[in-house]
């Protein structure tokens, strides 16, 4: 058990995720938005057969910015979804968090993220694949009681401050922004 390092395509910024595997659940994503995220920054690449994007699902308080903070920058796809962070040095998607400081949670994008798990502990939203799902599917109840004890822990820990996605003022370290409605359909469009 170490740290791991998640690099962008460019190698301009670099992060490093604390304890990893011990740290986090990996997880593979098969909804709609996910994938519009990969299409949305030429990451299609990246997804499994199925559609799938592999992540790594931590607490904040685990992740520090070696380099690059300044390449840092996040969107919505939808209103109520999570921030999605991405770099404006080579447009690699970095990973989704919880829009508000509070709420520890962080997913990673495992394929940038060196010695990554490789079994995802839960397939979610299998319902939106877009290919035949490979078993085993794992098991959404035990990640989403880890992600939940995960986050408590931090928070009673007061870790949870100690996070490279928001400033001390509670607002995201970069203005989420809104991808204008042509870009968004063509994706979503891709994602379906
Ligand atoms: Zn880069
Ligand atoms: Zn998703």
């Amino acid at each position: 058990m170490s740290d791991a390092n998640w690099t962008c395509r460019c190698g301009a910024f670099a992060m490093r995720v604390q304890e990893v595997p011990a740290s986090g659940t990996p997880a593979t994503c098969y909804c709609t938005d996910c994938r519009a995220f990969a299409y949305l920054h030429g990451d299609a690449g990246a997804l499994d057969p199925a559609g799938g994007v592999a992540l790594y699902t931590t607490t904040p308080d685990r992740i520090d910015i070696v380099r690059g903070s300044a390449h840092l920058a996040c969107e919505r796809l939808t209103p109520r979804g999570p921030l999605r962070w991405f770099t404006t040095c080579c447009d690699t998607p970095v990973g989704n968090g919880a829009p508000l400081r509070g709420v520890p949670f962080f997913s990673v994008q495992a394929a940038r993220l060196a010695d990554a798990p490789s079994k995802p502990a839960a397939r979610l939203h299998r319902g939106s694949a877009t290919g035949h799902i490979p078993r085993p599917r794992g098991n959404t109840y035990a990640l989403v009681m880890a992600v939940a004890k995960r986050g408590i822990a931090s928070r009673l820990s007061g870790r949870w401050t100690r996070t490279p996605f928001f400033g001390a003022d509670g607002q995201p370290v970069a203005r989420p922004a809104t991808p204008d409605a042509a870009t968004l359909r063509t994706a979503y469009r891709d994602a379906r």
